[in-house]
């Protein structure tokens, strides 16, 4: 098997499965409690918060720990509306992951006013489409940070500043992104972020949310006193550590990986671009390093999905069919793709375990599809 479906889910890294073994079987303790034996627990939370921190370069108590991007992102729609007495407006874009977009849909249900920007054809949110929407009653500005089908980088900083000038809050859906490329909460100005630890090799069913210190957003889940009372229930301190340990392993490797990860992808186009295959890779010129979204004109990329199934090799589509028509993914249809290269388009995603020889599996079978 040929695991290229980085973007979808990651491979356990082994470190970060060792280090939870412990917190599994013998210090089971519940950290809520006062004697000795939820010492050991408490402090492997607050260190695994710390190391978070440190990766992104927040402070430890801005760190809150969820179920993952899903969570992540529903907490900050949801959460920043519901703490609003005014109702303000949260802008965010029409290609966002659907965890933003049915969170929005949620609070447009109850009252609440949503705008969406639609992203250029590579697959961008500009500071001129923010810019014609924004106005002194935007609450918030969600836009990610990389999307996920096309992998194209949004001018954050740029967005942040934009939406800190009308007085709105700015969040960023990072879940491509944190453990890829470098993160720096400070420097990007932002005041929240969403993250999922089996995008980095951590366990599925963990993530954070970055709440910068002072910013208004209403608890998640009410109970007990955990994650300062904003986001109740007995942490799950193995799956916690096992995402801290990720990160510190991804970020340290962080530029060896990009190196990495940007050969084996540049080896990728130009196996096809040799075989002269004909195709169009969306998302322009600044994309997380491994997301590929390829369309090819006239081809089904369904059957190019279970072609490659049947070679042992694992991607993703832009475009699902049901039983009447082909269903064009939000995204694609958000970047004004034509409904023939659309309904052609797959996603390899590169991830820092794939190989050389895996890449050239994964081209060879690809071209004897498409030819
Ligand atoms: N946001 C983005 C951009 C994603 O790619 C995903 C997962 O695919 C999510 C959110 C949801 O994350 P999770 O699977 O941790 O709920």
């Amino acid at each position: 098997m040929i695991y290229a479906d980085n973007a979808a889910t990651t491979q356990l890294s082994k470190t970060a499965f060792e280090a939870m073994v412990p917190w599994l079987l013998d210090e089971y303790g519940n950290t809520s409690q006062p004697y000795a034996f939820a010492r050991k627990p408490k402090k492997a939370l607050a260190e695994a918060r710390a190391t978070i921190a440190e990766c992104i370069n927040a402070h430890p108590d801005e760190i809150f720990f969820t179920s993952g991007g899903t969570e992540s992102d529903n907490w900050v729609i949801k959460g920043s509306a519901f703490a609003d007495a005014q109702k303000g407006t949260t802008i965010t874009s029409a290609f966002e992951h659907h965890a933003i977009l049915r969170s929005c849909a949620a609070i447009e249900r109850l009252g609440y006013q949503v705008a969406y920007l639609m992203p250029t054809t590579d697959g961008i949110i500009t500071a001129d489409a923010l810019k014609s929407a924004i106005s002194d009653t935007t609450r918030l500005v969600s836009i990610m940070y990389a999307n996920n089908e096309i992998g194209s980088i949004q001018p954050i900083r740029e967005l942040c500043d934009i939406a800190h000038a009308h007085g709105a809050l700015f969040h960023t859906d990072a879940v491509q992104a944190v453990g890829h490329v470098k993160i720096d909460v400070q420097e990007l100005g932002i005041d929240m972020l969403s993250a999922s630890a089996h995008k980095f090799n951590g366990p599925k069913g963990i993530g954070f949310l970055y709440i910068r210190k002072g910013t208004e957003i209403s608890s998640y889940a009410d109970g007990g006193a955990q994650e300062n009372a904003h986001r109740a229930g007995t942490e799950n301190v193995a799956s916690i550590v096992g995402m801290a340990t990720a990160l510190k392993e991804n970020c340290e490797a962080i530029t060896a990986n990009v190196v990495k990860i940007s050969a084996l992808e540049h080896r990728l186009l130009s196996a096809l671009s040799d075989a002269n295959i004909s195709f169009v890779r969306n998302g322009g010129k600044k994309t997380i390093p491994g997301i590929i979204s390829l369309s090819f004109e006239g081809a089904d990329g369904e059957a190019i999905l279970h072609r490659m199934d049947l070679c042992g090799i694992c991607i993703s589509t832009g475009a699902a069919c049901n039983s009447k028509d082909t269903e064009i993914s939000h995204v694609l249809k958000a970047i004004n793709l034509n409904k023939t290269l659309a309904k052609g388009t797959i996603r390899i995603s590169i991830g820092k375990n794939n190989t050389t020889a895996e890449v050239d599996a994964i081209t060879a079978a690809l071209i004897k599809i498409l030819k």
